[in-house]
């Protein structure tokens, strides 16, 4: 038997998968959507969820109108596989100048306060704003593993933190990002 501390076997980077995948057949208590501030449906991942879900995802929606960027609402997540949907309104990129990665920042603390408020155990994301927004993935990684290790840091109960990455490409930036993070600078 081992004498491992138990923190060891739960430490916030044992609870953090990357993997490459499509986000609406991963199992998960919430699914994380990148919507637009509409919260209508768009393309991309918020099309495919969409789809997924079935109408009543956007008959939910439409009683929310809108949420305004930088911040998650929180719906239920029709037949996906998940209980919830929550709906971040990631930065359209502008050269950087414009508060986008606060903007980002701030997407990610607002899905981690819903999900500690609903008491989830686990929560899927896909890289909010890399695709039509046009955000960097090297600039959003940093952001969005980042607000993951700090959460799962923060939340005990939080078992399972999963980002799914559409590409190998995309996969191998967040593997980077994660190692470069997880390596101690040096004094
Ligand atoms: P945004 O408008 O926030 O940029 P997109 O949906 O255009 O959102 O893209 C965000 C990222 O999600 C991109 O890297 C895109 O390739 C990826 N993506 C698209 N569809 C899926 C999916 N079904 N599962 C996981 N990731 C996806």
């Amino acid at each position: 038997m081992s004498d491992a501390p138990s923190s060891d076997a739960s430490s916030s980077t044992d609870r953090l998968v990357l993997m490459r995948g499509d986000l609406t057949t991963v199992a998960a208590d919430a699914l994380v959507n990148t919507a637009n501030a509409s919260l209508m449906g768009g393309g991309g991942v918020d099309g495919a969820l969409h789809r997924a879900a079935g109408p009543r995802l956007r008959a939910e929606c439409r009683k929310l109108r809108g949420c305004p960027m930088g911040e998650a609402r929180i719906t239920g997540a029709g037949l996906l596989p998940a209980r919830y949907v929550i709906h971040a309104v990631g930065p359209m990129w502008r050269g950087g100048q414009h508060g986008e990665r606060e903007l980002l920042a701030n997407c990610y603390r607002q899905v981690f306060a819903l999900v500690e408020a609903h008491d989830l155990r686990s929560v899927a994301f896909p890289s909010i704003a890399t695709g039509v927004y046009g955000f960097p993935i090297e600039e959003a990684a940093p952001i969005a593993l980042r607000a993951m290790l700090s959460a799962l840091e923060r939340l005990a109960s939080l078992e399972r933190v999963t980002a799914v990455l559409f590409s190998d490409a995309d996969l191998a930036v967040y593997r980077r990002t994660l190692d470069a993070l997880r390596t101690p600078s040096p004094a």
